[in-house]
């Protein structure tokens, strides 16, 4: 007897091919049989007639790192939108390895992925699975090593070149990392300390990652004014080393300013890729971004970490050279996303504080934290950046924040839809988060696939899980057959989407009626059945 039997769907297998009415037969956590009428002698029937079987999706960038260590609805955030699988450990933001020196490195990482549990006991890559493994989580997990945890431990968070015995350290805790299961190794260049990082760095980890058939996955050095040099250099690297390249959240800032089209992006990779690099890149389908507060700093004021921060943002005149540079364009620093001159203060909100007491701010808009009125213009900017100042000083730099209007639509839609366009959600699991956290998977298929057509639903599906399932090299995932994972969802096709509320922006998706983990019904017509359905996965090498 089957333990499930999902019956009558429209089954999307995830090779992009031509869907077909099917049932699907579970069993033992696997698909055991697809064929038309099969037996409904099973456990649990779901009946999916006039919906969508698919399997279930992936999220290729994933800041949920802790999630499975904390409580709450934020728990849910990715289940509910038919996540079955997540990548985590991205743009160099890694919490493993981990070791008592690394305090600042720890307080730098909180705005992004939250606090996690009291102690960090991971001293090394596989002591964090382990731990992961074994804490309830409704979905699968697999990470990669954060080069930003690597060099934190061996160089800490200030501005200094990696000696030979350094870059021999970091290779082998990056080897060692490879070993214990990671899939690849991220880096986050416009963060700390990965901003520090010189080439040469990159190419000697890389090829690390590359003897073991690991992927590279980038936040490039810049998004904006140095966008090009940030995607030459990425590709450079995987030259170099030989490493298979995934550029996340692939765009340019603001891009009639400050950067380039999506088009122009998309003719990089595609010469890469004509000279022999094996590249692919990732994105979300969202207007808005979302980071740590402290990027609106330029790079001067971030050296050295949070008490390094703090003491500069105490010093009367270090805060007015801060004023002098954050009024307009400001300089250009090599590398300095300038969030401020992108987008204007009324565009950057509070999205999370740390600190109880500071809470207050979550949902404010920088402008909006300025109570005083009669000033003049730059009385007014510059009241603004004492309160921001101010935020930063009281909550230990623990806070985030979204930036709106910060991507074009026409560069979305020319980048989702390109074939080597997987989609990862970006999510930032802390305060009041941008919607992408809970929306990202709906609101791509209800609005990209379905509304504005920009691709089959077939194609939409095999983006989300076939493509980023053989990309990570992820066995029997991401698509519909035999001896395969029954890690799947049934969604309703006219249905599906997610709001995109900045105010309330923790609501669930609508259009989903079940999502399946290993072989368990975990979600089913809104209501959790399960959550603890997830396990950790290991690279296959
Ligand atoms: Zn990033
Ligand atoms: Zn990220």
């Amino acid at each position: 007897m089957l333990d499930i039997a999902i019956i009558g769907g429209l089954v999307l297998d995830g090779t992009g091919d031509t869907s077909c009415q099917n049932d699907i037969g579970i069993k033992d956590g696997k698909i055991v049989e697809i064929a038309k009428g099969l037996s409904t002698d099973a456990n649990s029937v779901i009946d999916a007639t006039h919906k969508i079987v698919a399997p279930g999706f992936i999220d290729v960038h994933s800041h949920s790192d802790l999630v499975p260590f904390t409580s709450g609805p934020i728990r849910e955030s990715k289940i509910r939108q038919g996540v079955t699988t997540e990548l985590i450990g991205q743009c160099g933001l890694g919490s493993a390895p981990y070791t008592e020196t690394m305090l600042d490195w720890r307080n730098y990482l909180t705005p992004i992925l939250g606090n996690g549990p009291q102690t960090w006991n991971w001293p090394n890559f596989s002591s964090f699975l382990s731990d992961l493994e074994k804490a309830k989580k409704p979905n699968n997990y697999a990470a990669l090593i954060g080069h930003g945890a690597v060099r934190a431990q061996v160089l800490g968070l200030k501005d200094v070149l990696p000696s030979e015995k350094d870059l021999t350290r970091m290779s082998m805790i990056v080897d060692e990392a490879m070993s214990q299961g990671s899939l690849g190794i991220s880096y986050g260049l416009a963060y700390l300390p990965g901003m520090f990082a010189p080439k040469q760095e990159l190419v000697t980890l890389s090829s690390v990652v590359a003897a073991h058939n690991g992927i590279m996955m980038i936040h490039i050095r810049s998004h904006s004014r140095q966008v090009r040099e940030g995607m030459a250099e990425a590709i450079a690297v995987a030259k170099d080393s030989g490493v298979k390249l995934q550029i996340s959240h692939m765009r340019s800032y603001a891009n009639q300013k400050y950067g380039i089209t999506g088009q122009e992006l998309i003719e990089m990779v595609e010469q890469a890729r004509l000279d022999g690099v094996d590249v692919t890149f990732d994105e979300h389908p969202y207007r808005a971004g979302s980071t740590l507060l402290s990027q609106i700093l330029p790079p001067w004021a971030k050296e050295g970490g949070g008490p390094e921060i703090i003491r500069r943002l105490k010093d009367p005149q270090l805060r007015t050279r801060l004023k002098e540079e954050l009024k307009d364009n400001g300089p250009d620093y090599l590398g300095w996303d300038n969030f401020v001159g992108m987008v204007g203060w009324s565009n950057i909100m509070i999205s999370s504080m740390f600190n109880q007491q500071n809470k207050w701010a979550e949902g404010q808009t920088a402008a909006q934290l300025v109570k005083k009125t009669g000033q003049n213009p730059i009385e007014f900017v510059h009241e603004i950046i004492d309160q921001i100042a101010e935020l930063l000083i009281r909550d230990d730099c623990r806070c985030s924040m979204v930036m709106h209007n910060l991507f074009a639509e026409d560069d979305i839609v020319a980048l989702i839809k390109h074939p080597l366009c997987q989609i990862g959600s970006d999510g930032i699991p802390t305060g009041k988060p941008h919607p992408r956290l809970y929306g990202t998977y709906p609101k791509f298929l209800g609005e990209y696939v379905r509304d504005k057509k920009l691709m089959t639903w077939e194609q939409g599906i095999k983006k989300i899980t076939g493509d980023p399932a053989r990309r990570l090299n992820l066995a029997n995932k991401g698509f519909v057959k035999t001896d395969y994972c029954a890690d799947l969802v049934v969604f309703e096709p006219e249905k599906i989407n997610a709001p995109e509320d900045y105010n309330k922006p923790s609501e669930f998706p609508i259009g989903l009626n079940y999502t399946l983990v290993n072989g368990q019904i975990v979600v089913a017509n809104g209501e959790i059945l399960s959550s603890e359905a997830g396990k950790v996965i290991l690279a296959k090498r």
